[in-house]
């Protein structure tokens, strides 16, 4: 650290800050947080001392973890440390050596293999081997942060048929249980937490919107429902509930080989495979619409 802030290194350096940034004037005789001391005098250096020292001559500055992007838990409400995020601390005029704003990475915890991608990508673009990939307009990496979780949620098609669970260890839709999924930026559906594994809805549990610098007040009470998921999850029902039977009536259909007239010959069965009565009235004329615009020519 000295040696970098006296530019003794050979290489540009990176500062990746993790926790929540602390006013340290609130820390009476001791302090919230330290790294190393004054070799001349012994005195205790501040990690947010060495924030305030090395972030402008660092090429880039990263924050990771939803503490060190936007405050995280430290800063809710009561905050007796006043405890807040890098860019908070910065400020919005910061801009590193190389003229990046603070990159900020966000998650309680945050996924691991965003941080590196981030991180590497920032890299490449800081030795002038690929340009600055793109960021948000609170420094996210978009291509990571870009989505709601609830679009890539394994749990989608029980949300949009209106189907929801009742309990913990229900396979359905997790929205009536307290899932702020359909408003969060977070890309845990399709990245998983570990090495493409896992994930908060992989896993049976809800999103309280850990990635959100609004998190954890503006998603708290944790494990209710959000009061807007009233109105959507009531017109998913709605409608879900008229797509999903007309589904059931075309998947019966499906399950048809083009051979089974009536029924398929299987030993497996206990109740009959296709459709019957006026719902082979009704897929007779749904096949015949389907095939209407083939042409064989
Ligand atoms: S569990 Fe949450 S994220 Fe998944 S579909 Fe339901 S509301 Fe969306
Ligand atoms: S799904 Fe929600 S709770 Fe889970 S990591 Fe993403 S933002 Fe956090």
């Amino acid at each position: 650290l000295f040696m970098a802030e006296a530019g003794e290194l050979d290489a540009p350096y990176v500062i990746t800050w993790e926790g929540s940034v602390m006013d340290e004037t609130l820390s009476g005789d001791g302090y919230w947080m330290g790294l190393g001391e004054d070799p001349e005098t012994g005195r205790q250096i501040t990690s947010l001392e060495w924030l305030d020292r090395l972030a402008p001559g660092a090429a880039a500055v990263i924050a990771i973890g939803t503490c060190a992007t936007w405050g995280g838990i430290p800063a809710a409400k009561g905050n007796p440390t006043n405890a807040m995020g890098v860019m908070d601390h910065l400020g919005k005029d910061y801009r590193s050596a190389f003229g990046v704003p603070v990159v900020n990475v966000p998650g309680c915890s945050p996924i691991g293999d965003n941080y590196l991608e981030t991180a590497a990508a920032v890299l490449l673009f800081l030795n002038g081997l690929a340009p600055l990939p793109e960021f948000d307009e609170l420094g996210r990496p978009a291509w990571l942060f870009g989505e709601t979780v609830h679009r890539h949620c394994p749990r989608a098609g029980y949300y949009e048929e209106g189907v929801f669970a009742e309990a913990y260890g229900d396979k359905e839709c997790l929205v009536e249980l307290g899932c702020w999924g359909p408003v969060v930026q977070c890309n845990i559906g399709e990245r998983g937490i570990v090495d493409g594994h896992g994930g908060c809805m992989q896993m049976g549990g809800i999103c309280i919107g850990c990635t959100m610098p609004g998190f954890p007040d503006k998603f708290s009470p944790f494990f209710e429902a959000p009061p807007g998921s009233m109105v959507s999850s009531t017109t998913s029902r709605v409608v879900g509930s008229f797509i999903r039977r007309m589904r059931e009536v075309s998947k019966s259909d499906k399950n048809m080989s083009a051979r089974w007239e009536d029924d398929a010959p299987s030993g497996w069965a206990r109740s009959r495979t296709g459709p019957r009565g006026a719902v082979k009235i009704v897929h007779r004329f749904y096949s015949k619409y389907q095939h209407s615009k083939e042409s064989y020519n």
